[in-house]
């Protein structure tokens, strides 16, 4: 702490971006404080990746964020990779995976991320301060003031660093929001990301499913794109989850379908060549040969087909073709911010540099990580987006 309370940058939030923006920061010789009104940093860091934490993903590129403005996050993910992170994880001598899709992991445990950020920190001289709530945000005399606990503190440079809504008993906050409408910076409507969908309705029924998965591919199309993936979903006694329908939650938007291709590796016509091929096999067991037996006798009495190929017409099975191809589900919902790994949209990024992070009309102002509208697929993009904003935040600083 400096005597006066007063440092060169003051950083809002001790997640993932915040310490790593810090850590850069105080590296390069800057005064920095870091607080968090959580009882200790990097909380959502311990619980990532099932306890391993999913630290990127080697094939991050700018297509597999959600933005209102698509271009943003281009130039700080180019200037700080996944390669780069992974020099950095490395040299502290933590040992790590690839699984599936390009997903890095701990080895350990996702502790030895935020030792590693803690250490960066310390190696800058960052001071760390957890567990007090920050109880007034000002900008006077090109400085920003913030009241915290019982202190008050000062510096030329405020980096908002405190995430989305998402996981709401972590101590995550709209906080970032407040105080981007403080300043006269836009936020752009922030909903639950990469969360569980419901199903009501007649779609209920599909809850007698509940713990079955299977590889689909999932598709919609929203405001935000396309999205399709390929990947495992899985029946939930709320809905649908799995990576494939946590992909496409980012894309869906209230009153839209999720259209699940069952049987991805089944080509054009393959029902009809199996009546022809089998005609005494029922619907049911040629189903049960791609899917797993309790949704494939679901899918079969939706369907309607009962019974031998040989019995159905090929018109019949030409139609179940295409139904279990792009088999319409409509969501009434999402589990919401309680279950939702990131939120999507957030602070507008049209007011921000994408080089430095910086608010054009509040200068020293910067938004980094997930509190601006960029949002990363499933499998440690939004890391990697807290990684890459951070640092180009702290070497503006
Ligand atoms: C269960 C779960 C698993 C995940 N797994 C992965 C994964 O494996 N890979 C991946 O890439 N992403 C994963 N994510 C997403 C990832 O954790 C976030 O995108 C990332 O942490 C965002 O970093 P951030 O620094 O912007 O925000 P955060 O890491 O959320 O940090 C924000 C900090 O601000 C603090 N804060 C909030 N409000 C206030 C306030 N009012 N006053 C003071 N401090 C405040 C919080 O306490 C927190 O420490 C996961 C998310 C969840 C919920």
């Amino acid at each position: 702490m400096t005597a006066m309370g007063v440092y060169d940058a003051i950083v809002l939030g001790a997640g993932a971006a915040g310490l790593f923006c810090a850590a850069t920061a105080g590296q390069q010789g800057k005064r920095v404080l870091v607080i968090d009104h959580a009882d200790e940093p990097g909380k959502k860091i311990l619980i990532s990746g099932g306890g391993r934490c999913n630290f990127t993903n080697v094939h991050t590129a700018p297509d597999r964020y959600l933005s209102t403005n698509r271009h943003f996050a281009k130039s700080a993910l180019s200037r700080y990779t996944p390669a780069d992170f992974l020099t950095l994880v490395e040299s502290r001598g933590i040992a790590w995976r690839e699984k599936t899709l390009g997903q890095l992991f701990c080895d350990g445990s996702a502790r030895q991320i935020v030792a590693m950020l803690m250490a960066e920190c310390a190696q800058g001289g960052v001071d760390v301060v957890c567990g007090d709530a920050i109880r007034d945000v000002r900008h006077a005399d090109a400085l920003f003031h913030v009241v915290f606990g019982v202190r008050s503190v000062s510096a030329p440079a405020l980096v908002v660093a405190t995430g989305g809504p998402s996981i709401p008993k972590m101590g995550a906050s709209g906080f970032a929001y407040d105080l981007a409408r403080q300043f006269g910076l836009k936020v752009v409507q922030p909903r639950p990301a990469l969360v569980p969908l419901t199903l009501g309705g007649d779609e209920v029924l599909f809850r007698e499913l509940s713990g079955v998965a299977t590889e689909v591919i999932a598709r919609t199309d929203g405001p935000w794109g396309k999205g399709q993936f390929r990947e495992a979903a899985l029946f939930t006694h709320r809905g649908l989850s799995g990576p494939a329908i946590l992909q496409v939650s980012s894309y869906w938007q209230r009153g839209a379908a999720v259209q699940i291709d069952f049987l991805p590796e089944r080509g054009e016509g393959w029902l009809k060549t199996a009546k022809r091929e089998r005609p005494r096999a029922s619907v049911r067991k040629v189903l049960a040969e791609g899917l797993p037996e309790r949704l494939a006798t679901a899918l079969c009495e939706r369907l309607g087909l009962e019974g031998e190929l040989v019995a159905q017409s090929d018109k019949a099975l030409s139609a179940a073709e295409a139904r279990l191809a792009r088999w319409p589900f409509m969501p009434d919902g999402s589990e919401g911010y309680a279950k939702a790994e990131v939120t999507a949209g957030g602070i507008d990024t049209s007011a921000l540099s994408s080089k430095t992070m910086e608010a054009r009309a509040v200068p020293g102002l910067y938004v980094i990580g997930e509190a601006a509208d960029v949002t990363g697929w499933l499998g440690g993009y939004n890391f990697q987006w807290a990684w890459a904003s951070a640092r180009a935040a702290g070497l503006a600083i």
